[in-house]
């Protein structure tokens, strides 16, 4: 079966910089960032700071490399960390909480209640205890099907880390979707983290660009880890100007919750396993992930295999009616 254009869906990564975002690039007011401050990237990391309620804030040139770096201004060599199982800094940054921050990685379930949380962070021990120094939340939880964590439950695993003296990290890409979903700012999912880390390339549709952000101790020294590891760039108002308009675009992600409603729906009409979603997100189970995947892609219906499950992301650049198309694809082959 030939099919016309694909429907990607395999992430909302894959959003691309409309003719508004190019132009805003394009005029952007630029300096040298490493010298000193690119005026539009001073405004970007002012305007997220504010966004997302901590004091400061620095762009980056990935995600990963944002909780990179609050990993490695957190954590001395061997500390132990925890993070929900299927999080992205235990599963998808190839080791480098390991390899270059020096942290021990051990998984909470899913989505850990403050019980199982104290449980795992443990007393304090002799001397030769291991020490656990750092709690990594992540909302949305991506791997968990964008689950979203409220900001109550939020706040009563930071009151457990605190407690015991750890600092808390919040991998929040998706933070601009659990806020839309929940209908709260994004600052009032922050509550309590020492660092927070915010992607404005997934389904803001930036080309580029993340910011990590807190306290204004911490951002200078995140300035410092970002240029070992390669990240200081000059005239970076060209990106950040991409960022702001990505910023603006908060409220569009709204429409995607309701299109991956939609897609969750016809394909539970089909028989398919799939859990009502919470945000972008839909994960459907399949009897083999490879086969249904090659299926799918034969008419034109993009996804990819997460946690054991085809993942389907919905973004700013697949409509709805190209939802309605790709059940009406997929209807023709399953
Ligand atoms: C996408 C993503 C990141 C960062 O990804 P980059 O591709 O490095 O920008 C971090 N955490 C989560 C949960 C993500 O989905």
């Amino acid at each position: 079966m030939t099919t016309a254009a694909a429907i990607d869906l395999r992430s909302d990564t894959v959003t691309r910089p409309d003719e508004r975002m190019r132009a805003a690039m394009a005029a952007a007011e630029v300096g040298d960032d490493v010298l000193d401050h690119d005026p539009t990237m001073r405004e970007l990391e002012e305007t997220v700071a504010e966004r997302v309620g901590v004091d400061a804030a620095l762009w980056v040139p990935s995600g990963s490399m944002g909780n990179l770096i609050a990993l490695m201004i957190h954590l001395r060599r061997g500390d132990r960390f925890l993070a929900p199982r299927g999080a992205h800094v235990l599963g998808a940054e190839l080791g480098t909480a390991a390899w270059l921050a020096g942290g021990m990685p051990d998984p909470l379930a899913a989505k850990p209640t403050p019980q199982e949380l104290s449980a795992a962070i443990g007393g304090k021990g002799p001397y030769y205890t291991m020490r656990t120094s750092l709690l990594v939340l992540e909302n949305t939880h991506n791997g968990a099907g964008g689950a979203v964590t409220q900001p109550d439950d939020h706040a009563k695993l930071v009151a457990v880390a605190k407690e015991a003296g750890l600092t808390v990290h919040l991998d929040g890409a998706r933070l601009w979707n659990a806020a839309v979903a929940l209908g709260l700012p994004p600052a009032a999912l922050t509550v309590g983290a020492d660092s927070v880390q915010v992607c404005l390339s997934k389904g803001l549709g930036a080309p580029v660009g993340s910011l990590v952000g807190g306290s204004v101790e911490f951002v200078a020294e995140a300035r410092r880890v970002r240029k070992m590891l390669g990240g200081g760039i000059r005239q970076g108002g060209v990106l950040a100007a991409a960022g702001l308009v990505a910023l603006s675009r908060i409220d569009d992600l709204a429409q995607d919750h309701a299109n991956a409603r939609a897609l969750a729906e016809g394909l539970t009409e089909f028989g398919w396993q799939v859990d009502p979603p919470e945000t972008n997100i839909v994960l459907a189970g399949v009897p083999d992930v490879e086969f249904a995947l090659a299926g799918l892609a034969r008419v034109g219906v993009l996804g990819t295999p997460m946690s054991g499950k085809v993942r389907f992301v919905t973004h700013r650049d697949v409509s709805a009616e190209q939802i309605r198309d790709a059940l009406t694809r997929i209807h023709a082959v399953h």
